[in-house]
Order: C-alpha cells, then structure tokens, then sequence
C-alpha cells in the first residue's frame, strides 16, 4: 500500500529524532564505536543489519524463532521435495524498486507470477474474461481511482474514515457488485472489506501496478533473500530461538536482555509485529499512546492450504481462482516448477481461515479438495498432501500482516513510527508499502540509514 508517501518521508517521519539518537549515541560511546541490536530476523530486520553491517557498524540480530525470514517462508511438502511453495508472502510486485534491486544484487531470478483469474460463485464457473463488474461499478471504481491523487489531506482523514464497502456502496457499487468486489479485495487485506479503511484501500488500488503487485516470486523461493542477506551479515552476528524479553535505557546506554544475556549497543531497531512489541518490556516504558496505538492495530486472518495433487489437473499454469466457498482463492503456486504434480494453494481469510485452521489436516484437505469439485469432480482424488499456516495462529504474529481499520491508517501509524529513545522502530505495519515485503524492506533501510547519518 504505497499511500501517497515514500520511503524520503519515512525517513523525514523518523527525522528529528533519530538523529538524536545517532548524535547521543556518538557523543556517549565516541566515533568508532557503533553498534546496533536488531530485534527480529523478518524482512525488515534483515535488510536494516545488512545496510548497517555494509556502513561498517557492529550488528547482532536477535530472533525468537529457529529460522529467519519471518513471515517470508518457502516450503517443500515431504511427499515432493522438488516442489515449493510459499506458506508466508508469496508476491513480488512490478512497483517494488527495492526487493527487485536486493534480487537483482544478490543474482537472485524473478519469475513471473501472474494468473488469469476465473470465479467459482454459488456453483458455477466462469472462465477467466468471462465474469466482472456492472459498467457502473467499473466507472465509478475508475473515477474513484483517478481522483485519488487529488484528495486533499482533509479529504483524506474523511475516506479513512470510512471503510470500503460503505465507500464503494456510496459511490454506486450495487449488492452484487459489493459482493464480488469483497470475495476479490478481501484476498488483498485478508479479511471483509467491511473492517479496512477506504483510504487505505483507495491508495492500494489507485499506486499499485496493474496486476496489484502480484507479478513476480523469486526462483527457488521468496526464502533466498532472507538467506543471502544472512550470509553478507555473517551467521555469528544473527541469533535464532533467541527471544528478547527488554529494552532497558539507562543513563545513555540501552541495552537488550535475552534469557541467556544482556546486550549494550549505541542504539536499538526492534522490527517486530505489534502484539510482540506488547510483550518486549520496556524500561523506560513506551508511552502510553504508543502502547495503546499498538494494542488497537490487529492483524489480518489468513490461512494458507498448500495441496500436491498428482497431476495440474487446471491445466493452465497462470491458473487461479476466485471463490465463494471456504477455501476462498486458489492459485496455481508451482508455476512454470518442472514435473507433472503440482500444487494450488487456497488462501483463505478473516472467517474462513478460522475455520480451515481449526480442522485437522485431514478434514482441511478433504474441505478444499471437495470445493473444488464444481471446477473438476476428480480433483479430491488427485489430492496427495496438504501444508497448511494459519498465520492468526502464530506466537509472534498474531495474524499475516497488519490491517488498518477505519480511521487507523491517519489516527495510530504516525504514533507507531515514533522512536522511543535509542529504539527505532521498523517493520511491514510501519511502511508506506504496508503488507509487503517491500515495506519491511524499506523500513529497515530507512531505519539504518537514519543511524549510519
Ligand atoms: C500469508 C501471508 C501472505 C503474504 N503475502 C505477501 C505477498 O504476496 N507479497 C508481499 O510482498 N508480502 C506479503 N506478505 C507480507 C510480508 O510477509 C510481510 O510484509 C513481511 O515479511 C514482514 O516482514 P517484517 O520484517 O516486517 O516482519 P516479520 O517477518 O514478522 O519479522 C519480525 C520478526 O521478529 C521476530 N520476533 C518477534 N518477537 C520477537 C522477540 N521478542 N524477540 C526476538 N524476535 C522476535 C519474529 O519471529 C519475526 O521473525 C504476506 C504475509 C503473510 C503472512
């Protein structure tokens, strides 16, 4: 979601500041001295110790789970190890100038990832080209679009305001229209476009490139970037299964405590999601605004199904599918991998993907092979595993990216941005390319680029 602002402004936003902090952190611990504590190994993370590591500072990252990649995790189902899939973010978009640089440096292929899209509404399927909106709806979605950039910041502060379906409605979406509109866009925010603000979506659909970013994946798995990035920071400066517990500053001086050690660094990046920045003690503590603008930015309910079938049944490779059904969208994940199995994903959200992930694997993949049968009756046969993450689940996440609320997008983000002393803070939910790994990316930088200054 790139709204209007760019990676400069993130870094005008950390500003005053951060420069602060890297002036004190000078003063106190003299020129040759610097040093940085990352807190989480994600996207984010990741590329702000690189950048540091690159600027000659001293960087150890510290991450709670036992790999790094954060919400980036490519996978292999047991029964084809040729095959891979991404459990976590799976697009690359053609806007995305920073990931595409990254790729191209560290001579990691981008590989089309494109589909043509056909839709599976109350039993029948309509092939891609052969579905869509009511010309009213596609006018006004047109207009609504060309007059994003005009929007003044008071205009701005009223749509998001707003959420999108009751913007759409206001613009002259029919039913129907609001209907196929909230199967498609859900898909994006990863719950009903009822609980996202219309700015933000606005701003997603009026900047993104024509396929809303979802145009490339990297060859071999969104995963390589996370390693590459690791092998420049050097393994002995990135600590797995390493959770930090506090962030004391004291006198100066802010240091990290794990449950094995306490670390002393001139400053601090903590890139993690927000209900686990909620559980980071801090001492001093946040301010109580940035503590409560934490507490009210929820993240999005997706549950990602990854079956192998014994054949690509779909035929077409640019195959997906959008749908009414509990399993929501399908695509194709193993485009253009060799060999004759495959493997379509369902990408369910908000209520869906809690009733996916409450299911046993086996039920879960019976529910999604059997939705398919209005597709292809054999489907449920051809079916030889399944890998499932129900990201609502996960410890540190609490859900697969932040969602923005009516109202939120203008009233928590620029509090969540602050620094707190020697701590800046990064991270997908921060970043004007929101939900991405983009934004992670480009907030990292922008943190570290603020320090090395
Ligand atoms: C299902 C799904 C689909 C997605 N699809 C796309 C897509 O198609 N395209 C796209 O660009 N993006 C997509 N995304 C979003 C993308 O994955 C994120 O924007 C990005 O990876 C976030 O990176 P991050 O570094 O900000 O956060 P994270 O990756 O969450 O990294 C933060 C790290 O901090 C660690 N941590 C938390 N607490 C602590 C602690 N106390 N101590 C130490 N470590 C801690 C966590 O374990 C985590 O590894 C998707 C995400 C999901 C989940």
């Amino acid at each position: 979601m790139p709204k209007k602002t760019n990676r400069r402004e993130f870094l005008k936003s950390l500003g005053a500041g951060s420069l602060g902090i890297a002036l004190s952190a000078h003063a106190v611990f003299g020129q040759n001295k610097k040093s940085c504590v990352v807190i989480g190994a994600g996207f984010s993370g990741l590329a702000a110790a690189y950048k540091l590591k690159m600027a000659g500072w001293n960087v150890t990252v510290l991450e709670a789970r036992d790999r790094i990649g954060g919400r980036v995790f490519s996978y292999s189902l047991p029964q084809n190890k040729d095959l891979i899939c991404e459990l976590g973010a799976e697009w690359v978009g053609e806007s995305h100038e920073r990931i595409k640089a990254l790729c191209a440096d560290f001579k990691i292929p981008l590989q089309k990832h494109q589909f043509d899209d056909y839709l599976l509404q109350n039993g029948k399927v309509s092939r891609p080209g052969a579905w869509g909106f009511s010309k009213d709806a596609e006018a006004a979605f047109a207009k609504a679009k060309d007059g994003y950039e005009k929007l003044s910041a008071v205009q701005e502060r009223k749509l998001d305001n707003l959420d999108w379906w009751t913007y759409l409605e206001k613009i002259g979406f029919s039913e129907d229209d609001l209907r196929l509109r909230d199967l498609m866009d859900s898909t994006d925010f990863g719950e009903s476009i009822r609980h996202v603000s219309a700015y933000g979506a606005l701003a997603e659909y009026a900047e993104s490139s024509p396929k809303n970013e979802m145009d490339y994946k990297m060859t071999g798995g969104n995963s390589r970037l996370a390693q590459e990035f690791a092998a420049r920071i050097g393994a002995e400066n990135i600590r797995t299964g390493t959770l930090v517990s506090e962030v004391i500053q004291w006198k100066g001086t802010v240091s990290v405590k794990t449950a094995d050690e306490t670390l002393k660094a001139d400053a601090v990046i903590c890139t993690v999601p927000t209900q686990s920045l909620l559980k980071i003690k801090f001492n001093p503590p946040l301010p109580t605004a940035q503590r409560e603008a934490a507490e009210k930015l929820i993240y999005a309910r997706i549950c990602k199904n990854s079956v192998l079938y014994d054949e690509r049944f779909w035929k077409d490779e640019n195959f997906s599918m959008v749908s009414d059904v509990t399993s929501h969208y399908y695509f194709h994940s193993t485009q253009n991998q060799p060999g004759s199995q495959g493997i379509l994903t369902s990408y369910a959200i908000g209520e869906k993907a809690d009733v996916l992930a409450s299911q046993s694997d086996e039920r879960r993949m019976r529910i999604i092979t059997n939705d398919l049968v209005d597709f292809d009756r054999e489907a449920p046969n051809l079916a030889k595993g399944i890998a499932s993450y129900a990201w609502q689940r996960d410890k540190y996440t609490d859900g697969a990216y932040a969602l923005y609320r009516p109202g939120q997008w203008f009233g928590i983000r620029p509090i969540l941005q602050r620094p707190h002393g020697k701590v800046l803070f990064a991270g997908e939910h921060l970043a004007d390319w929101q939900g991405f790994m983009e934004g992670a990316i480009e907030t990292g930088e922008s943190a570290a680029e603020s320090l090395i200054k």
